[in-house]
């Protein structure tokens, strides 16, 4: 078969000459001959496939490094490439949708005075101006388990729930949420500072976390900044958000399991008996060389809203329907945090629970 010239390779797969060069040196596409003299490159016709899937995997933004490994799976296994195509593009859309509220966030925060005349914009000041938080917190160490190491804290602004694990997992779960209660602490800081502020916040925390010994935790937590609820998580607590009749989970699970449920591997009803069920992908664990980064994200708030935080000791135990049902059920924050522990027990209480529930008032 004859080859053809770097020219009429990258005229064939849609590549430029430059691209060819460079997908060569890094060992993504390399042709079939190199001229010893000239240095020309010469590619085989059966080639094109391969650089048509490079082609296309660039144009959905596909770093060098995972086209590379796309590549090579799909020689071998094309099932398995089609599931990490998929995957990649789970992530693309979950990392695209917080980055939608960051920029609304970022368009509201930047906009002129003048242009919040805007009915939207202007009904959203004043409606959030007078609203304030009647909060409950309610943690228990189950039936099993022989000491409790959720962490719940539900003060004036902050609502956080924390699942340490190891030998000091309870100490570890406290100090998570300890970092964060000097955020509270400080003075009420803007929407747009107060993200940048509970990054720092999971960075003291995970310094607070040196030296207990492969102990960790996982953190989830609202800080009200008296205009919005500002987000942060890391693990598989999880946070809910109860609004004009629905629920909408704000979090995701930084498990294998879940990572599984994006890619196809696993439906969300087998995930929910599978073994693997409690390994995280991301938590606290006080390795200063790899501080995990939290998910953040800003929420809008209204009067109404109804707010749970909770360990998996509660989402993991007890189903979402009961939970949805007896969270939005109960008439005031402490109630709803009695019952929901209450269902834990009655579902034989495996492992620590530990739950936050908010209310958003009129003031
Ligand atoms: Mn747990």
């Amino acid at each position: 078969m004859g080859l053809l010239t770097i020219g009429a390779f990258a005229r064939a797969s849609r590549l430029s000459a430059k691209a060819l060069r460079r997908y060569d040196d890094l060992g993504l596409l390399r042709p079939a001959r190199v001229d010893p003299y000239t240095g020309y490159r010469y590619y085989e016709e059966v080639q094109l496939e391969r650089a048509r899937l490079v082609a296309w995997l660039r144009r959905i933004g596909m770093p060098l490094t995972r086209v590379r490994s796309v590549c090579d799976l799909y020689e071998c296994d094309a099932g398995a490439a089609a599931r990490d195509i998929r995957a990649y593009w789970a992530a693309v859309e979950t990392e695209t949708a917080a980055r939608r509220e960051l920029a609304a966030f970022l368009i509201d925060h930047v906009s002129p005075a003048a242009a919040t005349t805007a009915p939207v914009a202007r009904r959203d000041t004043t409606m959030t101006t007078t609203l304030g938080l009647r909060c409950a917190a309610l943690s228990d160490r189950g039936l099993v388990r022989e000491v409790n190491q959720d962490a719940v804290y539900a003060g004036d602004r902050l609502l956080a729930v924390a699942d340490g694990y190891g030998a000091h997992g309870a100490r570890a779960g406290a100090a998570a949420v300890e970092a964060l209660k000097r955020i509270e602490a400080g003075p009420p800081s803007r929407a747009g500072d107060v993200l940048n502020a509970l990054e720092d916040a999971v960075e003291r925390a995970n310094d607070a976390l040196d030296g207990l010994d492969g102990s960790g935790t996982t953190l989830t937590a609202l800080l009200w900044t008296g205009e919005r609820m500002a987000l942060v998580h890391l693990g598989d607590t999880r946070a809910y958000l109860l609004r004009d009749g629905e629920v909408h989970r704000l979090t995701r699970d930084h498990t294998v399991v879940q990572s599984m449920i994006d890619d196809g591997s696993l439906s969300p009803e087998e995930a929910a008996g599978h073994p693997r069920r409690p390994l995280l992908l991301k938590a606290l664990d006080g390795d200063r060389t790899a501080v995990p980064r939290p998910d953040v994200r800003l929420q809008d708030v209204r009067a109404g809203d109804r707010y749970l935080l909770c360990t998996d000791g509660l989402s993991a135990v007890v189903p979402d329907a009961a939970v949805r049902r007896v969270a939005a059920g109960a008439a005031e924050a402490g109630e709803a945090v009695s019952a929901l522990v209450g269902l834990v027990l009655g579902a034989g209480g495996p492992d620590n629970v530990g739950c936050v529930v908010a209310d958003v008032v009129r003031g």
